[in-house]
């Protein structure tokens, strides 16, 4: 989905210096060196991945494509030869996958317009016509000032070009205020101008509390966005629209997740997670293919290597992600009792870009053991956590329940400019830096699982509310409709 970051409240501290080596056997020491030389040399990670995007294609869950991808990772897991690979399904509610989305303005000029459906929004009844409302950027103010104009049009809704990960954070904090204005003004439909120039499109959805939106809804291409606002200013602009969309209440969709068994406390479980699916309109390279290929290629890496740490290895493929983190909310509440166990959970969702260090979660104490863990590849740099919360991918249940995560901090480009779009294709993945960024995470997997001490414990819920407290986590747990499930205790302690 995203990657939203709360900034901790308390001190964030320097990078510590690595001074400690974990004690290790001789032979256990070179395995992060051997870990990380086979990461920089040639390995099937790319080819993996245009199987993945190439071949199957953009993947929203419950699709054909989907189904697909899991059946791929699970025989990609097998044919490396892991004995322990289980395919977890789970029910999934509102399932929501494009058909179709047609638009045409029709006076005072006639030309077809580049949408996009937005994910959750409802289908048109066949193909309707209004009237355009130029509802500047849908603000409050903008809603007052147009007072009863709105009912049965359109409304055209700008946006400014997404440059940051906060102005991407803005763009999904503006539908609560959006759905609310609909349902109070009704218009008939809303076209939300594209945050990227140059006809790109992409899915944005527009509820991520699997509550269908209250009207049809698309993105419409920045340039006809502004077309019909110079056209409206003057005329009745009138625009025909026809949205498609598959809808069930209720789906199934399946979790894939390989193990290595440890070879001394195989009951302890470190866990490495990236999400398989994505949306449809690019081939899901960035978001998040090309982090599904290296949780698999690590898997692949450990097997031929012979490496069989202390605790055991899980390498997870989520889906559901897109829908608001499904596949491992599911997950979580599956292994409920086996939480105890979990060490750590280390989860990649934010493409090829640089990898700088990690986010810890509002956990400082995970600081050192992750920087130690990290001291054979101390040159890769990946030393820059942060203490900042993240709520937005596949760490999120786990943080809810207590259980030490980290998310990888990655440079936004390439992913940002791509996110959800068109253009997320293989084409655009930094090949040199995500194999930088699998070197770091091999050595990163193998120390947290191999070293005699856990890095952290398992918060208490206590602990966990705490948390949310001081980093004002609840205000976005509310906005992504998560904080009456955690207070009824049915997601996460
Ligand atoms: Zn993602």
């Amino acid at each position: 989905m995203m990657g939203i970051a709360r900034r901790a409240v308390g001190r964030i501290l320097p990078p510590a210096a690595c001074l400690l080596l974990p004690l290790l056997s001789l032979s256990a020491e070179d395995v992060p060196h051997r870990l990380a030389a086979r990461a920089h040399a040639d390995t099937p990670l790319m080819t993996d991945l245009r199987e993945l995007c190439d071949g199957i294609g953009g993947r929203p869950t419950g699709s054909v494509a989907c189904d697909r991808a899991i059946e791929w990772a699970a025989k990609k897991f097998r044919d490396i030869g892991i004995q322990n690979v289980s395919v977890e399904p789970f029910a999934a509610q509102s399932m929501w996958l494009p058909v179709s989305a047609e638009a045409n303005a029709v006076s005072p000029a006639a030309f077809n317009i580049r949408i996009a459906a937005a994910p959750m929004s409802p289908s048109t009844k066949g193909t309707i016509e209004a009237r355009i409302i130029d509802a500047g950027e849908g603000t409050l103010a903008d809603f007052a000032r147009l007072g009863g104009t709105v009912r049965g049009a359109i409304l055209l809704i700008h946006s400014t070009e997404m440059k940051t990960f906060d102005d991407l954070f803005a763009e999904y904090m503006r539908n609560a205020v959006l759905n609310d204005a609909v349902r109070k003004h009704q218009p008939v439909a809303m076209l939300l101008e594209s945050t990227r120039p140059r006809g790109l499109l992409y899915r944005h959805p527009i509820s991520l509390d699997l509550n269908y939106g209250p009207v049809p809804t698309a993105i419409i291409s920045r340039e006809h966005a502004e077309r019909l606002a110079r056209l409206a200013e003057k005329d009745e602009v009138r625009v025909r629209l026809a949205i498609t969309n598959k809808t069930a209440p209720s789906y199934e969709s399946k979790n894939v997740i390989a193990e290595i068994r440890g070879r001394e406390k195989p009951d302890e479980i470190v866990l490495i997670g990236a999400h398989l699916d994505s949306w449809d309109l690019g081939t899901g390279a960035e978001d998040n293919g090309v982090n599904a290929a290296l949780v698999i290629d690590l898997a692949r890496a450990f097997h031929d290597l012979g490496i069989v740490p202390r605790r055991t290895v899980r390498f997870a493929l989520f889906t559901g992600e897109e829908q608001g983190m499904l596949g491992s909310q599911a997950y979580v509440a599956r292994h409920k009792s086996e939480l105890d166990k979990f060490a750590a959970v280390v989860i990649f969702d934010t493409g090829s870009g640089h990898l700088s260090g990690f986010y810890l979660n509002g956990r400082d104490e995970l600081r050192k053991p992750v920087n130690d863990a990290l001291a054979a590849v101390e040159g890769l740099r990946a030393t820059g956590h942060v203490t900042d919360v993240l709520d937005g991918t596949d760490n999120f249940d786990f943080m809810i329940s207590g259980v030490p995560n980290l998310v990888g901090i990655q440079d936004p480009i390439p992913y940002l400019p791509d996110y959800h779009a068109e253009s997320d294709t293989i084409d655009r993945v930094n090949q040199r830096e995500e194999k930088i960024t699998e070197a770091v995470a091999a050595v990163l997997m193998w120390s947290l699982a191999e070293n005699p001490d856990r890095p952290a414990k398992r918060q208490t819920r206590a602990e966990v509310e705490k948390l949310i407290t001081d980093t004002k986590l609840d205000e976005q747990m509310k906005a992504l409709g998560q904080w009456e499930d955690f207070k009824a205790g049915k997601r996460g302690w």
